[in-house]
C-alpha cells in the first residue's frame, strides 16, 4: 500500500464536454474556469506507481496541461467514446520506454476495446502502435512500476523504487444495464458512469477517505446518478470527503457547490486531492 498520495482530476465533464458546441447557456458562457469541463479522466500518483483512469478524447490536452510525463498503467472504466477515444495518445509513453503498458478492465470492456482497436490489439498490430497489454480482471490486482532502468549518473533516490507495486480493487457498478468498473486504491475510490451499485460493491467501499462519484446533473437520468441520488450514495458510503464528476452544462459550479452538504464538493478540471493514509 502506498503512503499519502495525490489524485488529479484531469477532466470532470459529461460526454459532450462543457461548454457544449453551439450552446450559449449561462454555464457554457461562464467566466468561472470551474465551469469548463473536459471529458472525465483521473491521474493517481502514489509516488512509486502512477495510474491513469481512462483516456478520453481530451487525454492529450489534459496531460500537457498538467505537465504529466509518466504512466505505469491504465484502468479503464468502460468502453464509451468519452472514456477511451484518447487511447492512441498513449504512444508517446513508448518513445523512451518500450516496456508494455498494462491496461485493466472488466472482461466486457476488454472485449470491446479489442474489437474497436484491432490495429492495436489484433494479431497483426500496426507498426508504431502503442504496446498495450489488455488485462481482464475480476478481483484485486497489483500494478508494478514501469520505470525504465536507471539512466547513467542518476541518483537512485530521485526515482521511484523499481520493485514497487500498488494494489487496486475493481468495483463492479452498473451504467444502465452495462457492467462497468470503478476502482479503489487505498482510501480512495473513483466511481464514474454509474446509476446502480450492488451491495457487494458497497461492502468493498467501507472505510474510504475520499470518494469521487458520478453526479450528472440535478434532474434524473437513466444511466447516471442525479445529484440527489449521488448525495444519498455518498451518505451510504460515508467517505470523509466526496467530489462529484461527469457533470453537464446544467451545473453552474458556484451555485450548485453552495447547495451541497459541507463534506461533498463539485470536482473541477485540474483539482488536486491529497489522500492520506487511512
Ligand atoms: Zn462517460
Ligand atoms: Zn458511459
Amino acid at each position: 500500500m502506498p503512503d499519502d498520495f495525490t489524485v488529479t482530476l484531469l477532466g470532470t465533464g459529461t460526454s459532450t464536454g462543457v461548454p457544449v458546441i453551439g450552446c450559449d447557456c449561462e454555464v457554457c458562457r461562464s467566466d468561472d474556469p470551474r465551469d469548463t469541463r473536459t471529458r472525465c479522466a483521473c491521474y493517481i500518483d502514489t509516488g512509486d506507481v502512477t495510474l491513469l483512469i481512462d483516456t478520453g478524447p481530451d487525454f492529450r490536452a489534459q496531460m500537457l496541461r498538467e505537465d504529466l510525463t509518466r504512466v505505469d498503467a491504465v484502468l479503464y472504466t468502460h468502453h464509451h467514446f468519452d472514456h477511451i477515444a484518447g487511447l492512441d495518445d498513449l504512444r508517446p509513453f513508448f518513445f523512451w520506454n518500450r516496456r508494455p503498458m498494462p491496461c485493466f478492465g472488466h472482461p466486457a470492456t476488454v472485449r470491446a476495446l479489442t474489437d474497436k482497436y484491432d490495429y492495436v490489439f489484433g494479431s497483426n498490430p500496426y507498426p508504431g502502435a502503442a504496446d498495450l497489454s489488455l488485462c481482464s480482471v475480476e478481483d484485486t490486482f497489483y500494478v508494478p512500476t514501469r520505470q525504465p532502468p536507471l539512466p547513467r549518473g542518476t541518483d537512485p533516490a530521485e526515482l521511484p523504487r523499481r520493485d514497487a507495486q500498488v494494489a487496486v480493487d475493481p468495483i463492479l457498478l452498473y451504467h444502465g444495464s452495462m457492467p462497468v468498473y470503478g476502482y479503489r486504491v487505498g482510501g480512495f475510490a473513483y466511481l464514474t458512469d454509474v446509476n446502480r451499485i450492488p451491495d457487494t460493491s458497497l461492502d468493498r467501499l467501507a472505510g474510504l477517505d475520499t470518494l469521487v462519484l458520478d453526479a450528472l446533473r440535478p434532474s434524473p437520468h437513466p444511466t447516471h446518478f442525479s445529484f440527489d441520488q449521488a448525495v444519498e450514495v455518498a451518505r451510504a458510503i460515508g467517505a470523509r470527503q466526496t467530489y462529484f464528476i461527469h457533470m453537464t452544462h446544467n451545473v453552474l459550479h458556484a451555485e450548485q457547490e453552495d447547495r451541497l452538504p459541507g463534506d461533498i464538493h463539485l470536482g473541477y478540471d485540474g483539482l488536486k486531492i491529497h489522500v492520506p493514509v487511512p
